[in-house]
């Protein structure tokens, strides 16, 4: 089945809810059992506790397992519970965890605040490695993580030549695919464990969830992380999950728009005179463009670009003017956002830092007189976008 087939088909089954298109929003904590021998185990039940979910979530598990492939799904409350919940289950005291240094920084937050507490050891290693990756690798280490295009500098990893590595030593690798939706980029196809996703964003599509998903490839892998998900107490409204069903239908169309736009934008950025680099591995010419045009059939709305900007005065008149680009966390809504960042203060070599690392830190040459920063291009007028973004730029000339 073609992917805009599967969001559309998958999960709809209308002869279940008397010719109702979509599922219901089915709740329910109590679930009663017909009889003893049910009870016993002896006479099987769809469902013996609503924390495991409901037809609602059957229904979005069904179409994200076509969508992404694999063996099983676990829906979780956000994206982060995605990322705890896969790593809590396949790590334990003494192991050895390797994550990329442009890994989401609650990932990193998550590694060095609460596993390191239960005796798990991480290590940040250069998002551009490869299979390099086999250097850092020791007798304990189990888990390796991904994230491509990493979070604020937008590297894209050779995922193969990594997982290779892994395959060979029993390594789980698990990649955070949310950049992609699971449309663009297909991890298990390449042998990935697992791909979680932060629902949050280009799934809900809405600006009005937090979910987070967890595709395994195969039994063993979705068994761990199923535990590890009971021991939790993880679920997930069914109203979310709704939600969630009702963004994914139409995921496609809507990532087919923050591509083409986000690429004009891109390109409208590269000719402002302020701006010294953008981060879009979509667009020719980016470092990693190569690599996605090998493993990516397209771009989200999401990007980066660093400009010269003399102080955060001249950087408030521009962004605190901005009439379509609204300053604020998370992304993959319909509306376009701004966000300053500063990755220096999210990689190893920043101060304070816990996780060992033995990799020589890319510098990010970018100090003093510029500023980098986030764009999720939306799905407003592309013309509306680039008049605003223009005037701006004249506000920071000013
Ligand atoms: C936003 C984000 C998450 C976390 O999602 P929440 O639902 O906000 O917890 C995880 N990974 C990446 C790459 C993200 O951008």
């Amino acid at each position: 089945m073609n992917d805009d087939t599967t969001l559309t088909r998958l999960g709809v089954h209308p002869k279940q809810y008397h010719g109702a298109v979509n599922p219901p929003v089915m709740r329910g904590s109590t679930m009663v059992f017909p009889n003893l021998a049910a009870l016993d185990g002896k006479e099987e039940v769809l469902y013996d506790y609503g924390i495991y979910g409901t037809d609602t979530a059957v229904a979005l598990r069904e179409a994200l397992l076509g969508l992404e492939g694999g063996y099983g799904v676990e829906l979780v409350p956000s994206g982060l519970a995605s990322i705890s919940t896969v790593l809590l289950a396949f790590l334990q005291k003494g192991d050895h965890l390797l994550v990329p240094d442009n890994a989401y920084h609650s990932t990193r937050r998550f590694c060095d605040g609460c596993l390191l507490k239960y005796g798990v050891e991480t290590e940040y290693f250069d998002p551009a490695i490869g299979s390099d990756i086999k250097d850092l690798l020791r007798d304990n280490t189990k888990v390796i993580w991904l994230e491509s295009p990493g979070s604020l500098t937008f590297e894209v990893h050779d995922t193969p030549a990594i997982v290779a590595v892994a395959k060979d030593k029993g390594i789980i690798t698990v990649m955070d695919n949310t950049w992609s939706g699971g449309y663009y980029y297909k991890p298990l196809a390449q042998g990935v464990d697992v791909s979680i996703q932060a629902g949050t964003k280009y799934i809900g599509g809405h600006s009005d969830i937090l979910l987070g998903t967890i595709v395994c490839a195969d039994k063993p892998s979705y068994t761990k992380v199923h535990n590890s998900y009971q021991f939790l107490g993880m679920c997930v409204s069914p109203d979310d999950i709704y939600l969630a069903l009702r963004g994914l239908r139409s995921m496609g169309v809507r990532l087919e728009r923050h591509n083409e736009s986000g690429l004009v934008i891109a390109d409208y950025l590269s000719g402002v005179k302020e701006v010294v680099k953008i981060m879009h591995p979509g667009r020719e010419g980016d470092d990693y463009h190569d690599l996605w045009k090998r493993d990516f059939t397209g771009s989200c709305g999401l990007f980066g670009f660093v400009m010269e900007c003399v102080d955060r005065g001249a950087l408030a008149s521009m962004v605190d003017g901005l009439e379509y680009f609204d300053m604020g966390y998370s992304w993959g809504g319909f509306g376009s956002l701004i966000l300053p960042t500063d990755p220096r203060g999210e990689r190893s070599w920043r101060s304070g830092a816990v996780g060992v690392s033995r990799i020589k830190p890319r510098n990010w040459d970018y100090g003093d007189g510029y500023q980098t920063m986030r764009i999720h291009v939306g799905l407003e007028s592309v013309n509306d976008l680039i008049k605003d973004l223009e005037k701006g730029f004249e506000r920071l000339r000013r």
